[in-house]
């Protein structure tokens, strides 16, 4: 295209003020922001004309530039961070928000900061009250611990409580426990940021009682055991149990720290899961200061709670990290809901959305998948869905070897790819994420609500039979 064509063509792009007076331009202001629209017009104009300048494009079409301008501003119209439908199973997914809060939860949050709130006031002295006050009698009481606090993530609570305990002196730790718990969490790189100095000891696969002991001298200030989270040593392995590494504490008179990662306050033993100990029974072993996170197996918000000894969680309250790492008063609310539902075991597995997801039958699993099934196959023709036995995974570094029996809807499509429509659907309103396995779609019913049925299946149909 000449440039005089070209300068020909540019000269029939509608500018801004068209645009904005034409009956789509109209609509568009009833309906949406002005700054919103105005923006997605000129940046849409722009693109078209940079595009016809470069030769990229050779003409323009008016209702495409239409359509550009609309879906631009819808984009801009709606929020970033959004629910979404979780069809992969996994339960505890980090990238899709961990833990769901049940509504009751949510409920005491939304009473709590809609008005004022006794966050730090003492009702009874009419003085100043404590924010950590409001749920340290119910850590207390599950966990059997002395004393408990609550900071930002677990993660912050390591930093805080390697800070206070270790700064400038040496932690010993075992070389099987130096793990990188993914997002940036590595063992040895918190120790440094925190002015700790990493004493390593042991072998990746064997760390014993007398690699500890040779370790220690007088400048040793914490003995810390880490969960290894998603990652494991098997065959020719040993590790000195938590008990016998709290007696060695005890002897030496040097606090013993456990960095228990997903962190479970319940016996989970009655659901076939031997390889997780309750904080509990970490307390009951005699462990100093126990830290985890709020929003993996507990169920709760994004927090990580410290319990342990007053004598050890005293200075910690009093380090200035404390108050850079300190949680708000929604927090605090969906914390004390949430805890308090671990008052009754059963309640608690019933009520909190990550427990009933991970330990529902797999009868209802099942159940629910052939719903989801027989309302795809009534809405959409000419496709196959089965419903096939799967495992699920609990997510988020939690229970990493343990396979949850599930069911799940499976999908070959017919007319597009199983790549194009796993990206469809999640580039669909609301978004629907799902897995791929032996080319066919899955959808797992273990983490899709009884309420998301008839989304999803409009979803499909919307991808595979658009109007
Ligand atoms: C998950 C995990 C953390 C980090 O917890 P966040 O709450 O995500 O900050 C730290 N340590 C271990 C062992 C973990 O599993």
């Amino acid at each position: 295209m000449g440039r005089s064509e070209s300068q020909q063509v540019l000269s029939t792009l509608p500018s801004v003020d068209e645009l904005l007076k034409s009956p789509e331009g109209t609509a568009w202001l009833t309906v949406f922001r002005r700054r919103i629209v105005l923006n997605a017009i000129r940046d849409i104009i722009a693109s078209t004309r940079d595009a016809l300048l470069s030769g990229r494009l050779q003409s323009f079409d008016r209702d495409a530039l239409i359509r550009d301008i609309d879906s631009r501003i819808r984009r801009d119209s709606s929020f970033s961070l959004r629910r979404i439908i979780n069809a992969t199973g996994i339960v505890l997914h980090t990238n899709l928000g961990r833990s769901v809060l049940s509504e009751r939860v949510l409920q005491n949050v939304v009473s709590v900061s809609i008005g004022f709130s006794n966050l730090e006031y003492d009702l009874e002295a009419g003085s100043r009250g404590k924010r950590h006050s409001h749920t340290t009698r119910l850590l207390r009481e599950i966990t059997g611990a002395e004393d408990a606090l609550i900071v930002n993530n677990n993660a912050a609570a390591v930093l805080l409580c390697l800070n206070t305990v270790a700064r400038g002196r040496e932690v010993i730790v075992s070389r099987g426990e130096l793990v990188e718990i993914g997002g940036s969490f590595r063992v040895p790189d918190i120790m440094a940021t925190s002015s700790a100095i990493l004493r390593e000891v042991g072998t990746t696969n064997k760390t014993h009682l007398y690699d500890y002991t040779g370790a220690i001298n007088d400048q040793t200030a914490l003995l810390l055991k880490v969960h290894q989270s998603n990652y494991r040593v098997t065959g020719f392995t040993s590790d000195l149990p938590v008990n016998k590494l709290a007696k060695l504490g005890r002897e030496r008179q040097l606090p013993v720290m456990y960095d228990l990662g997903s962190g479970c306050l319940l016996d989970l033993k009655p659901f076939g899961v031997h390889s997780e100990p309750s904080v509990k029974e970490v307390v009951e072993a005699g462990v100093d200061i126990i830290t985890f996170s709020g929003d993996k197996l507990l169920g709760g918000p994004q927090g990580g709670i410290i319990v342990g000894r007053k004598k050890y969680l005293d200075p910690i309250r009093k380090n200035p990290l404390a108050r850079a790492v300190r949680i708000d008063k929604m927090t605090i609310a969906a914390f004390e809901a949430t805890l308090m539902d671990y008052l009754d075991e059963a309640r608690a597995v019933r009520e909190i959305p990550s427990l009933r997801m991970l330990f529902q039958p797999p009868e209802e699993i099942q159940k629910r998948a052939g719903r989801l099934a027989s309302l795809l196959r009534k809405r959409i023709k000419g496709e196959r869905f089965f419903v096939i036995r799967d495992v699920s995974k609990a997510g988020g570094g939690s229970l990493p070897e343990i396979e949850f029996p599930t069911f799940a809807v499976s999908l070959k499509p017919g007319n597009i790819s199983v790549n194009e429509l796993e990206r469809k659907l999640r580039a669909g309103t609301p978004p629907v994420i799902t897995r791929i396995k032996n080319e066919a779609l899955l959808f797992d019913a273990r983490t899709i609500g009884d309420g998301e049925l008839s989304a999803i299946s409009d979803a499909v149909s919307g991808v595979l039979q658009p109007a």
